[in-house]
């Protein structure tokens, strides 16, 4: 028989180590590119409804010059203090190609140096620019201490169509994190809902905003009042929304896949047999330019 105290130990380590079971309607809630509008608009309806959001930061675009279109340090450090997470974006919004892999790392560490300085944790978690991903990025985003990366659609789902797939944390890598819903100014709630029923049976939705309003990127603006209709049906559907890095507690103690392109691969085989047809999925480490 265990002694209780021991007993008591080996339960609390399995408590910390061990991953949570994925509830139904937990919803990884995103916003891209530094908005102004993501301090202005996303930050005070969030925090009334309780709940949790990663904001994605580049000093790309017009980042420098224009404060009436992107957030200011100030601003994205407030948002650090009422408790959203802060995500890498890189410096220049830097598109990750096999060309650019060798500035990713400084691109990366600008972004972590600026967030130390406003007294901002360097990011642990970061967003493809563009949404284009390349495997052998995985590395150097490990290196510079990123646990979870989210990326588009793509290639599962094309750029155009603005979807994509449920994140499943016993499946995907967790530095290969799809988007289920990637907003787009034509998107009612509707799209809001058809995202969400995805997230179920250990599957986790994650949406991806830009501007709410945004200016700068029409292409993928959501008009103000879209968005607090949206998220106020996520309420009132019951949904848990979290942070990407709150992902931990469903993924802790799982190792990564060994081959990083598992998950995708696997999805891409299963549309392909579901047309018939006999599309080659394997050449998948590198996703076109979308934005
Ligand atoms: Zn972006």
């Amino acid at each position: 028989m265990i002694p209780r105290a021991l007993a008591a130990l080996l339960f609390a380590t399995v408590a910390v180590f061990a991953a949570e079971p994925v509830p139904d309607k937990v919803v990884v809630l995103t916003f891209d590119d530094s908005s102004a509008s993501h301090h202005a608009v996303a930050r005070p309806l969030l925090k009334r409804l309780g709940f949790g959001a990663t904001f994605f930061i580049t000093e790309g675009f017009t980042f420098r010059t224009n404060k009436r279109d992107y957030m200011t340090w100030e601003q994205i450090a407030e948002l650090h203090r009422d408790g959203f997470e802060i995500g890498n974006h890189t410096r220049d919004h830097l598109g990750v190609t096999e060309k650019s892999l060798p500035r990713l790392a400084e691109q990366l560490e600008a972004i972590a140096a600026r967030c130390r300085e406003h007294g901002i944790p360097a990011p642990v978690s970061f967003a493809w620019p563009g949404n284009r991903i390349h495997v052998e990025a995985l590395p150097i985003l490990a290196a510079a201490g990123i646990r979870f990366a989210r990326r588009g659609g793509e290639p599962e789902v094309p750029y155009a169509k603005g979807g994509g797939v449920p994140y499943e944390p016993d499946a995907d890598h967790p530095l290969l994190i799809p988007t289920t819903a990637d907003a787009r100014p034509v998107w009612t709630l509707d799209h809001v809902k058809a995202a969400v029923a995805q997230a179920r049976g250990g599957r986790i939705a994650v949406l991806q905003f830009h501007g709410v309003p945004d200016g700068e990127h029409p292409w993928v603006n959501t008009p103000r009042e879209r968005f607090e209709e949206y998220m106020a049906w996520l309420k009132e559907a019951g949904c848990t929304v979290i942070a990407l890095r709150d992902v931990a507690r469903y993924t802790a103690g799982k190792a990564a896949p060994a081959d990083p392109m598992t998950a995708i691969n696997r999805r891409l085989r299963a549309a392909a047999e579901a047309q018939g047809g006999a599309a080659s999925a394997s050449s998948t480490a590198e996703t076109k330019p979308s934005r």
